[in-house]
């Protein structure tokens, strides 16, 4: 499995890996995390592909897939498994996108970063799609996690977390535990 960015897909090198993948059908997973800027480019900006990069992938007879909401773990989980299990089988490559989004700047130096894309646009995805909101809401929703507010167990403030994170383990009520 490798990882880039939405602005790697640009780059020749990109186009040779997935070149060579397909022609020797090798058992890679190649995500792009599109967070929808490279640097300061909107994707809009910098491809005719629009909506989404995955489809480079037909110029290599590649299988591709996009995952428009990454930043729910659960749904994430379980698109990337059948993904992950044809590699197992070497059926060949795949490129998969997962859409997300990039609340701060590219770097500490980026002091535009709320210049080229507007307040709305940055407060929407913090209001739908923060995993870490998310994740919190759902750890909440299955009891797994003390409400803010609630007088905490002094272990769940230890620096390591080892009591919250062993009671999670332990909860065998989650359909999702194991
Ligand atoms: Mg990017």
């Amino acid at each position: 499995m490798c990882v880039l960015g939405d602005g790697a897909t640009n780059q020749g090198a990109f186009h040779e890996a997935l070149n060579l993948a397909a022609l020797f059908r090798l058992p890679i997973v190649s995500i792009i995390e599109n967070n929808q800027f490279s640097f300061c480019t909107a994707v809009d900006s910098h491809s005719r592909y629009r909506q989404c990069l995955a489809p480079r992938a037909e110029a290599y007879d590649m299988a591709w897939n996009v995952i428009e909401d990454g930043s729910d773990l659960l749904l994430l989980r379980e698109q990337l498994a059948p993904v992950l299990q044809r590699a197992r089988l070497r059926q060949g490559p795949t490129l998969v996108e997962i859409a997300t989004y990039r609340f701060y700047g590219f770097t500490l130096g980026d002091a535009n970063s709320k210049k080229y894309r507007t307040p709305e646009e940055i407060q929407w995805h913090r209001d739908h799609r923060d995993p870490v909101f998310r994740w919190e809401k759902k750890l909440l929703e299955e009891d797994l996690l003390p409400p803010r507010g609630r007088q905490q167990n002094p272990e769940d403030l230890s620096p390591t977390g080892h009591g919250r994170r062993n009671r999670i383990c332990r909860n065998e009520s989650s359909p999702h535990s194991g």
